[in-house]
């Protein structure tokens, strides 16, 4: 079970199989960093990695305990590039940094899984590319561009046919879909896990239980206060995501947390397993409120799809979850479902991350809109670069003021409207 969590998305099969977690007790006393970060998910622990192996001397501050957040529940879909395609990146941002954003996000999925290697990170990770599959025509032509796209920049990265999904799938439901052979899949949690251990043999210190209730600034020196402690740092990173509060105004305004839910199966006869998604891949379609599915090492069949905010609406979500996974693999009819859970991921209006200055010597980075696996774990890296001193300009990912979100109170209710209009329009299959 998740801790410190409602019931109705606390029930993770992630904790459930999580690997032993490093020992990160809470912060007591007062201590010196060279860099201080909030929040102890693949970006902040990617950072601190990072940091520490550059040489800084790192602190983490995590509320719960590191992957407590969206990094600890999520599908573990290493899906490479931003939600908008190159194409349009480069339009929005230019030749030079449209392209290093095109190439830092591309190249985010091949980072994950030579950290997973470099540091022994047990956590069942499949680089056998991510599938990216169409739920019509008209969402066929969208794939086709992409690839086109992603081809053109020399990536490995191939158009599906109808048949070929349904034989890599198991499902004919799909009209086509293309493949990225640069993603995968893992288990999130113990890749979460592993980074905070990773982190710790680089000379890091990560902090669990270490909520940090103020930031201030005393001179040249940013001070972050605990319930038992408080760190001294010239630098400090927020990391925070979809469980941006309120430390440093307005950055929980830069983002709207979004519901994400998943049901699992127990583990199923091997035939059954074996029926789908026999190469193991974990692919994400291409409905407005998209479906996010795969298989675990021990052969549970796992569904995801959008939430919703109050708990007896996200009864409802986990049960259509059941209901759609049986609709597309009848096999599984006879088999119960184990588990249910989800967390917040953070989405923004243009769909793009985040990169913010909060400060002198603040930055923020979050609003990955679903696809933080790779993308948050690159982020960090960058992070880290920008505190060990990289200039602004040298970045591969354009460093924003903050750009909180007009009537950021009434977009929870923007959000379930969308949700309704998107969720009848899939249905009708447009
Ligand atoms: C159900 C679900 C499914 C998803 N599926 C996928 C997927 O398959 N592929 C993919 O790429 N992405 C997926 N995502 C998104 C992905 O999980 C996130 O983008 C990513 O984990 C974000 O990482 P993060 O470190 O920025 O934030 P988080 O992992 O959310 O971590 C933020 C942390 O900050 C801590 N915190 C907040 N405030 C404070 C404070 N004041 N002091 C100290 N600590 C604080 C929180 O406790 C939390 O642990 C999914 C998300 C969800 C919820």
């Amino acid at each position: 079970m998740i801790a410190n969590e409602r019931p109705v998305i606390a029930d993770s099969l992630w904790t459930a199989t999580a690997n032993p977690a490093p020992n990160c007790p809470p912060l007591v006393g007062e201590v010196e960093a060279d860099l201080a970060i909030v929040g102890g998910g693949f970006t902040g622990l990617s950072a601190a990695l990072h940091a520490a192996e550059a040489g800084l001397r790192v602190v983490v501050l995590e509320a719960e305990t590191p992957g407590w957040g969206a990094s600890g529940r999520n599908g573990g879909q290493v899906n490479p590039g931003l939600y908008v395609d190159p194409d349009a990146v480069e339009a929005r941002f230019g030749p030079d940094m449209g392209a290093r954003m095109v190439a830092f996000a591309g190249g985010a999925g091949r980072l994950v899984f030579d950290l997973i290697g470099r540091h022994g990170i047990q956590c069942d990770a499949r680089p056998v590319g991510w599938i990216r599959a169409a739920h019509n025509a008209g969402a066929m032509e969208d794939i086709r561009g992409k690839v086109d796209q992603w081809r053109r920049r020399g990536a490995k990265v191939e158009l599906l046919s109808r048949d070929a999904v349904a034989e890599m799938v198991g499902t004919t439901v799909y009209a086509g879909g293309l493949i990225d052979r640069r993603g995968g899949n893992l288990h999130p949690l113990n890749y979460a896990l592993g980074l905070a251990g990773a982190a710790l043999r680089a000379g890091a210190a990560v902090h669990g239980a270490s909520r940090v209730e103020r930031l201030a600034r005393e001179g040249a020196t940013h001070v972050l206060r605990t319930s038992r402690g408080a760190v001294r740092a010239g630098k400090v990173l927020l990391c925070t995501n979809g469980y941006t509060d309120g430390l440093a105004p307005p950055l929980a305004r830069e983002v709207v947390p979004v519901r994400s839910v998943q049901v699992a199966t127990d583990p199923l006869p091997p035939e059954i397993a074996a029926s789908i998604l026999p190469g193991r891949q974990a692919p994400s379609d291409t409905r407005r409120l998209l479906l996010y599915y795969r298989m675990d090492r021990d052969g549970r069949f796992i569904m995801g799809g959008r939430g919703a905010y109050g708990d007896a609406a996200t009864q409802g979500r986990l049960e259509a979850l059941r209901r759609v996974s049986v609709q597309m693999f009848p096999q599984l009819t006879p088999f119960g479902w184990r588990h249910a859970w989800g967390g917040f991921i953070a989405a923004t209006p243009d769909h793009y991350p985040r990169l913010v200055r909060m400060g002198p010597g603040v930055m923020a980075g979050l609003g990955y809109n679903g696809r933080g696996v790779a993308l948050a774990t690159a982020m960090g890296k960058l992070m880290a670069e920008w505190a060990a001193g990289r200039p602004e300009q040298e970045l591969a990912f354009p460093v924003t003021e903050p750009q909180p979100i007009p009537f950021h109170g009434l977009r929870r209710l923007g959000v379930a409207a969308t949700v309704a209009k998107y969720r009848l329009l899939d249905a009708m299959g447009l």
